[in-house]
């Protein structure tokens, strides 16, 4: 299974990083190894005193496709679920002042945590999905999919062209405004269609 990301999905998070909104969608991935899941507790790695939490939803593709047309996008995710792309940004700023690829910023082991998934019929309307995130009870990001610029079907459109998407790979479809850090002892929890679906706990 391939992780793609999304950068700079939403205005107010590429405002707050000094970055100008994409003419089109910035694609990145994560190995299989970055992914998290069951709400397993994150280690801060050794490497980086400056990781951040973005978090953001996730699409789970479910059939295999090449140069997906606009109008049958939709049919290749069924299920979304809710994400935190763990970013080491000390490094990601380092990577980017150099030009160099972000790999080791973004796609380090478990900088990926994932919820379980929900099909898509218990989502009202796709195209306004609010999600948050708490740090230590405080709400410190919350978005919809509203505001998205590249929509899921624009992403998915824009990432088969380059990449043959396949069942089971996941699609991060960026973070909305309010990324910051986290400390050892940080508890996250992500919320969706008004319910706790992840927690991770920093150790
Ligand atoms: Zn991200």
């Amino acid at each position: 299974m391939k992780i793609f990301c999304i950068g700079r999905n939403y205005a107010d998070h590429a405002a707050e990083m000094g970055s100008k909104v994409p003419e089109q969608p910035m694609v990145f991935m994560k190995p299989p190894t970055a992914l998290l899941i069951n709400n397993k507790p994150f280690y801060y790695p050794d490497f980086s005193n400056e990781i951040h939490y973005e978090v953001e939803i996730v699409l789970r593709i479910c059939k295999n496709g090449k140069h997906v047309k606009p109008e049958y996008a939709n049919t290749y995710y069924d299920a979304i679920g809710l994400g935190i792309d763990f970013t080491a940004r000390d490094l990601q700023r380092k990577c980017k002042e150099k030009g160099h690829p972000w790999e080791i910023a973004k796609g380090f082991d478990n900088s990926a945590p994932v919820s379980k998934f929900f099909a898509l019929d218990e989502f009202d309307d796709l195209s306004s999905i609010a999600f948050s995130l708490e740090k230590n009870a405080d709400v410190v990001q919350a978005g919809n999919t509203a505001d998205l610029i590249f929509s899921f079907s624009d992403l998915i459109c824009h990432i088969s062209k380059f990449f043959k998407i396949q069942h089971g790979d996941l699609i991060f479809t960026g973070t909305p405004v309010g990324v910051g850090p986290v400390v050892k002892g940080d508890k996250l929890v992500g919320r969706l269609i008004g319910q706790e679906v992840l927690s991770c706990e920093i150790r």
